[in-house]
């Protein structure tokens, strides 16, 4: 497992604790359930983590 993984997967236990898991921390909507059941541990919608690939920021 890559050290970026094991960060986000950290993150995502931080965000079940504060309530704010499933949330995208860019813009504040919710992410919708099967992107999370693809990938448990996004921090980010799917827009908004498209348009951050796009720009090289993530
Ligand atoms: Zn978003």
């Amino acid at each position: 497992m890559k050290a970026k993984e094991i960060e986000q997967i950290d993150a995502a236990i931080e965000r079940i604790e504060n309530g704010q898991y499933g949330i995208c921390i860019e813009c504040g909507d919710w992410i919708s359930p099967a992107r999370l059941e693809a990938l448990p541990y996004a921090l980010r919608c799917k827009e908004c983590q498209e348009r951050l690939e796009k720009l090289g920021m993530a």
